[in-house]
C-alpha cells in the first residue's frame, strides 16, 4: 500500500478536510504521486478532494473521511465517475512499491514509462493516463532533482570524512557544515507551503500570545500541541465563524470520539475553541476535567459543557 490512513472524525463538508487529507497523503496527488511543491505556488489550489468510489454510486459513506482521497485536478478529472472493482486502491495495494507492486518502471531506463505487471496496473495507467507526455516529464524533471541530491549529499559525506582529521583547515570545515545543515532543510521545505487558513490565523494568534505551539495533524484530529500552564497538551481546533461569542458554548463530542482519546493519547489533551472574526481564543482542557470510567460507566456523556474554559 502507499499510504496508511490515520483516523479522522472528518467528511467531505468538514472546513478541515482537505487540510487533513494533504497531511495524511504527505502534500501528494494518491494516485500519479504528483508533489504539490511540484507544481509551484499554485500547488494547493491543483490539489482537490475525490471520492474514491464516485458519488455517482450514491452510497451512503461516500462523504465519509476513509473514502475521500488527496488529488490533483488532473487525476480527479482523469477518474471522474469511473468505478471498477480493479481499480487499485492507494490505501489499501501495493501499486508502485511494497512486495509485489501492480506497477513498475516509471525511470531513465524505461524512458521513464511506467510498466503493468497485472490486469489491474494496465487499467490504473490507463484511467490516470500515466504515461501520457505531461506525467513522464514529471517524472523525468523528479528523477533529474533526487539525482542531482543524491550526488550533493555524497559529495559533501565523502569531503565531510576527509576533513575529519585536518584540524588545519577548520575555515574550510566550518563551509562544509553549513553546506550539511542546508541539505537538512529539505524537511522543512514542507512546512513552508501555504496551510488552510484557519489554521495559519490559529497558529498566529496562539504565537502572539507567546504560546509555544506546533501544529502536528496527528491521528483523531489533533491539530496542535501547545505548552499551557506548563505541561503539554495535544488539541482539536474548532472554529467558531460567528460575529459574536456565545454565552455558553456546548459542543457534542461524541462518545467514540472521547474514549478513543482517552485510550490512545498517552498525554493531556483538550479543545481550542477559536472565534477568528473576533479574535479570540479559548481553551478547555478535557482531560483535566473528566476521566476514563466518566464516559464509559454507562453515563455516557454526549456532550461536553465548555463553560470553565481559559481565554487565551
Ligand atoms: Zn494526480
Amino acid at each position: 500500500m502507499e499510504y496508511i490512513r490515520k483516523q479522522r472524525w472528518a467528511n467531505y463538508l468538514s472546513p478541515k478536510c482537505k487540510e487533513y487529507l494533504r497531511n495524511d497523503f504527505s502534500h501528494e496527488c494518491a494516485y500519479c504521486k504528483l508533489q504539490e511543491q511540484e507544481v509551484g505556488i499554485v500547488g494547493l489550489d491543483f490539489f482537490e478532494i475525490d471520492h474514491f468510489k464516485p458519488q455517482s454510486l450514491n452510497l451512503p459513506d461516500t462523504h465519509k473521511y476513509h473514502n475521500l482521497y488527496y488529488s490533483c485536478e488532473k487525476c480527479n478529472n482523469e477518474k471522474s465517475d469511473i468505478w471498477d472493482t480493479k481499480l487499485l486502491d492507494p490505501c489499501t495495494d501495493d501499486i508502485f512499491s511494497g512486495i509485489n507492486p501492480a506497477i513498475i518502471g516509471g525511470k531513465k531506463e524505461n524512458h521513464y514509462k511506467y510498466i503493468a505487471k497485472n490486469d489491474r496496473g494496465t487499467f490504473y495507467i490507463n484511467t490516470f493516463k500515466l504515461n501520457s507526455r505531461t506525467q513522464i516529464r514529471f517524472r523525468k524533471a523528479r528523477e533529474n532533482h533526487e539525482n542531482s541530491l543524491h550526488t550533493i549529499n555524497t559529495l559533501i559525506d565523502e569531503i565531510l570524512l576527509k576533513f575529519q582529521h585536518n584540524a588545519e583547515l577548520h575555515d574550510l570545515k566550518d563551509l562544509i557544515f553549513q553546506l550539511d545543515n542546508l541539505r537538512h532543510l529539505k524537511q522543512q521545505e514542507l512546512d513552508k507551503l501555504p496551510k488552510d487558513e484557519m489554521f495559519e490565523k490559529a497558529e498566529e494568534y496562539l504565537n502572539d500570545k507567546g504560546i509555544e505551539n506546533s501544529l502536528v495533524f496527528e491521528e483523531y484530529n489533533i491539530d496542535f500541541k501547545m505548552k499551557f500552564n506548563g505541561s503539554t497538551y495535544y488539541c482539536e481546533l474548532l472554529v467558531d465563524n460567528s460575529l459574536e461569542e456565545k454565552t455558553e458554548y456546548r459542543k457534542n463530542i461524541s462518545v467514540e470520539k472521547l474514549t478513543t482519546w482517552f485510550e490512545k493519547l498517552n498525554s493531556n489533551f483538550g479543545i481550542l475553541f477559536y472565534y477568528p472574526r473576533i479574535n479570540r481564543m479559548y481553551f478547555y482542557p478535557v482531560s483535566n476535567n473528566m476521566t476514563l470510567p466518566e464516559i464509559t460507566d454507562g453515563k455516557k456523556i454526549r456532550q461536553i459543557k465548555i463553560n470553565d474554559k481559559c481565554l487565551l
